[in-house]
């Protein structure tokens, strides 16, 4: 009895994932991944609970995750949210930052609770941000990279020591992107003020 309530609360775990998962457009292997459901049971949740309601809003995505880095760093504003997602996923206990800013990932590999991790860090990331420039396979995405310390690293801000996602191989100003956000504001209104003189 104990263990079929054990498989039975599992089973529900899994399935609660998947379509918490399917809700944030992650792509079929994405879902696979953390939950270990099969395609085709992936691909029938996606059809009875969104497909056949009628919510058109959600769209079951297939293929690989996004693998750039560039919308990670470029605008200031995509750098920023990056940037949040980061904090977000150390505050989740997906990640840890050592003093060396060397980011490290705290679990061996993706699961039911890893999965449900990241998805509270990203509808946290959507309140925060209800205009949001990067999707769950890009906060995804940036999850797995970030931990690689390869393309994207962790670099400090010269100006307020704020620390941020850089490209690794792109030329660092030192900049963060709130001090380039505010520094553009600034140049504009100087731009703007002696424009009317
Ligand atoms: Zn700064």
């Amino acid at each position: 009895m104990r263990l079929t309530d054990d498989r039975y609360a599992s089973e529900r775990s899994q399935f609660e994932l998947a379509l918490r998962m399917i809700h944030h457009e992650a792509r079929t292997h994405t879902i696979k991944d953390c939950t270990g459901l099969s395609d085709d049971r992936i691909r029938k949740l996606y059809t009875t609970y969104f497909r056949d309601t009628g919510d058109t809003k959600v769209t079951r995505r297939r293929g690989k995750s996004p693998q750039q880095v560039g919308p990670f760093v470029k605008p200031p504003l995509n750098q920023l949210e990056a940037t949040t997602l980061v904090a977000l996923f150390c505050a989740s206990l997906l990640l840890r930052i050592d003093a060396a800013n060397r980011v490290h990932a705290c679990w061996p590999r993706p699961d039911v609770e890893y999965g449900h991790r990241v998805c509270r860090a990203f509808e946290t990331y959507l309140l925060l941000h209800p205009r949001p420039r990067l999707s769950f396979e890009w906060a995804w995405s940036l999850l797995q990279n970030i931990s690689k310390n390869d393309e994207l690293v962790l670099a400090t801000c010269a100006g307020c020591r704020a620390t941020y996602v850089q490209d690794a191989y792109a030329l660092d100003h030192r900049t963060c992107p709130c001090c380039e956000i505010s520094q553009c504001r600034e140049g504009r209104l100087v731009t703007g003020s002696s424009g009317k003189t």
